[in-house]
This record gives C-alpha cells, sequence and structure tokens, in this order.
C-alpha cells in the first residue's frame, strides 16, 4: 500500500456501528487495573497511552515494515534518548561538526562529562574508516540543518557496521515519508516531529524509531524512567497532521525547489543551497535514497543589512525560527550565532502558498535591497 492511503487509514478507528471514524485523546493518568497489571494493556500513563500507540504505528508505517517507534516530548527528547540508550562512560560517539546546535550542545554538556568521548569531524569524513575507530555511535543528520548537506546513508551504515558501529540518522528534515533511514540499513531513526511531519507550527514532539527489538526496549525503558512524555492532546494534533503530511509534503517541496530555481536566476543572491539543485554537490546522493528534496531552502545575501532588508520588505514571509509550517518562514541563521555561516545566510521554509504569489512577493523583496 502507498503512504498516502496508508496514513489516512492509519487514523480510521475500525468499523464498530455508531462509533466515531476517528478516536478522540485519551486523557488518563491512571486505567482500570483489576489483578495482574501485566494483564493490563495501559495501566499508568508515563508508561503508555492509546492515543501514543495510535500514533506510533502511523510512523512505523512510513519508517519501516518492522519498525517499533517511541514518541516523545520534543525532537530533543528524542535525540536525547537515542544518546542514552546506546552511549556508556567510555564509548565515543562520532558525529557532523555542523550538525544541529542542540544536539551538539546536549553532547558537550551532558555526555561529556560522564565520560562519553565525543568526535565531531566534517560531513565528507563520516564515512571514512578512520573516523570511525573504536566508536560506538555514528551520528548522521542529512540534509543537515542549516547547511543542507547529504551524507550517503547507505555507504555509511556499510562502513559503520563493518566496524561494529551502531548508526542514528536525525531524520528531522525529510521525514520518513522523504527517506527511510532504516530501510537504508541505519539502526535508529530519530526526528523532531515538531517541524514538518506535523506541519503546523503548534506542537513539540520527537520520535525514535528502530526495527531492534533490544534497542526498543531501552528506548522504552528511557522514556519511562525520565518521563520526557508528550501529552495526548500532542499526540492526537500529531496523528490528524500525520495523515496530510504527504499533501502538504508534495506541495511545499515542490514550492521549495521553485524557490530555489527562482532565487539562481537572482544577481542579489550569492549562493543557493538546495538538495533538489543539480548544483548540489550532495544532488546525486540525495535523488537516490529521498522521494522529495525537502522544505528548506538556504541561500545567502551579500550582507546581514540586505538580509535584514530581504526580510523586512516581504509582505508574505513570516520571520521566524523553526521550519516545516504550512505558511513560508524564514529567518536571518547567523543572528543565532550557533552556526559557521555567512551574515547574509537566510533559512527560508516553504509553505504551501500559491507558487505565484510567493515568487512575486520574493522577487520584490528581493529588488528593495540596497
Ligand atoms: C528542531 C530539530 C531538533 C530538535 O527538535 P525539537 O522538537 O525542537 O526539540 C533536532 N534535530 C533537528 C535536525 C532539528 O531541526
Amino acid at each position: 500500500m502507498h503512504p498516502e492511503t496508508k496514513l489516512l487509514h492509519a487514523a480510521l478507528t475500525p468499523a464498530t456501528a455508531g462509533e466515531p471514524l476517528h478516536a478522540g485523546p485519551v486523557f488518563a493518568t491512571a486505567f482500570h487495573t483489576p489483578g495482574d497489571p501485566a494483564q493490563a494493556p495501559y495501566t499508568y500513563a508515563r508508561s503508555h497511552n492509546p492515543t501514543w500507540t495510535h500514533l506510533e504505528s502511523a510512523i512505523s508505517g512510513l519508517e519501516h515494515p518492522e519498525a517499533q517507534t517511541r514518541i516523545f516530548a520534543s525532537g530533543l527528547a528524542a535525540v536525547h534518548a537515542a544518546f542514552a540508550s546506546t552511549l556508556r562512560p567510555g564509548d565515543t560517539i562520532v558525529f557532523p561538526d555542523n550538525c544541529y546546535f542542540t544536539a551538539r550542545q546536549l553532547l558537550q554538556e551532558h555526555f561529556a562529562p560522564i565520560g562519553v568521548y565525543l568526535r565531531p569531524v566534517p560531513t565528507a569524513l563520516l564515512t571514512d574508516p578512520a573516523t570511525l575507530s573504536g566508536a560506538r555511535l555514528l551520528w548522521l543528520e542529512t540534509p543537515s540543518n542549516p547547511n543542507l548537506e547529504i551524507t550517503d546513508i547507505r555507504a555509511a551504515v556499510a562502513v559503520a557496521h563493518a566496524a561494529g558501529v551502531l548508526v542514528a540518522v536525525d531524520n528531522t528534515t525529510a521525514t520518513p515519508y522523504a527517506q527511510q533511514p532504516l530501510a537504508l540499513g541505519a539502526d535508529l531513526s530519530v526526528s523532531s516531529d515538531s517541524k514538518s511531519l506535523t506541519g503546523h507550527s503548534d506542537l513539540l514532539l520527537g520520535h525514535v524509531s528502530t526495527r531492534d527489538s533490544a534497542l526498543a526496549e531501552r528506548i522504552d525503558r528511557h522514556r519511562t524512567l525520565t518521563g520526557a512524555i508528550a501529552g495526548p492532546m500532542e499526540a492526537w494534533l500529531a496523528l490528524r497532521s500525520l495523515a496530510t503530511l504527504p499533501l502538504r509534503l508534495d506541495r511545499t517541496c515542490a514550492n521549495a525547489q521553485a524557490i530555489a530555481e527562482f532565487l539562481q536566476t537572482r544577481f542579489e543572491v550569492t549562493e543557493v543551497l538546495y538538495p533538489g539543485l543539480p548544483t548540489h554537490p550532495g544532488h546525486s546522493i540525495a535523488a537516490a535514497q529521498m522521494t522529495h528534496f525537502g522544505t528548506v531552502v538556504c541561500f545567502t545575501l551579500p550582507s546581514e543589512q540586505a538580509a535584514n532588508q530581504f526580510l523586512t520588505n516581504s509582505a508574505l514571509i513570516t520571520q521566524a525560527t523553526s521550519f516545516g509550517g504550512q505558511v513560508t518562514t524564514a529567518e536571518r541563521r547567523a543572528r543565532w550565532g550557533h552556526d559557521r555561516i555567512a551574515p547574509g545566510f537566510i533559512r527560508l521554509s516553504a509553505g504551501a502558498e500559491h507558487l505565484a504569489d510567493l515568487v512575486a512577493d520574493l522577487s520584490r523583496a528581493l529588488d528593495s535591497i540596497k
């Protein structure tokens, strides 16, 4: 079955006469539990909740036929679960030196002090056997945020597994609709579902998926013991949003591609980064492992001032951080100071507006740069 059909039907309840087509969120702390608790499917809501189960099976359906998924309170909670379930004092993690900055901060502030060795490397070295020597976990992020660098997941997995190294992929920018890391051989697929997966800029959520039952059990234990759980309302909103993921991504990724192509024609723009452009250094790998190139387009204007003029003079682009929502947003990314990028670097997230309106607006905003 195709993902579009699977997702729509995943949200449907069994056909019981008089019951609603779609289940509502289950708000409960405790569930009826007579006698032996092992006989009750649900007991206490820090461990499990029927709305989570519903969402987790819908996400698993996208990730891999054998995937087991656990949802978390945020993307960072999911990233933390992946780190904490695989790394012990004395272990080494290899990761891209420009991956999502809060993941790097989490490693530096929480894992390095307890004796985990951090080995940040440039993306190009992630598939180099020498880089992986003695490591426990290889962390990938492709396309990466915000540099949109591409890593060949299958090639990285081959090198890592030959060296006995586990592979986890932060799949946030792609979503499992566009790229399935587990099918490409990764041990863990990790995502912030606050972005494109839920896509309405109204909730924080994350998930970890794996085909390995022992790893799934550790991820589950981690969640129960740390309490990094999503609320049932967020899980339900996510389930509702997931049904339209294919519709939203088909449209917003097509807009992103057209915007990237348009920006390439403008003299004010000194560089355009989008994996869907044949000029992107990772284009052929991205084309081989992704069905859509994502909603994020990054481009560089000559200066901080030019970037600010562009953002201020656009009528349609909402200035905001994050990405993957239904309206087009953008920001001058260097204002946060966490990444090695030019002062005029803009990270734009294509929304679902009519393309002609977006291009006309971008054009006017670029014309306004002095
Ligand atoms: C946003 C993001 C995260 C963190 O997710 P939150 O839901 O904000 O906690 C992790 N990885 C990547 C690549 C992200 O873009």
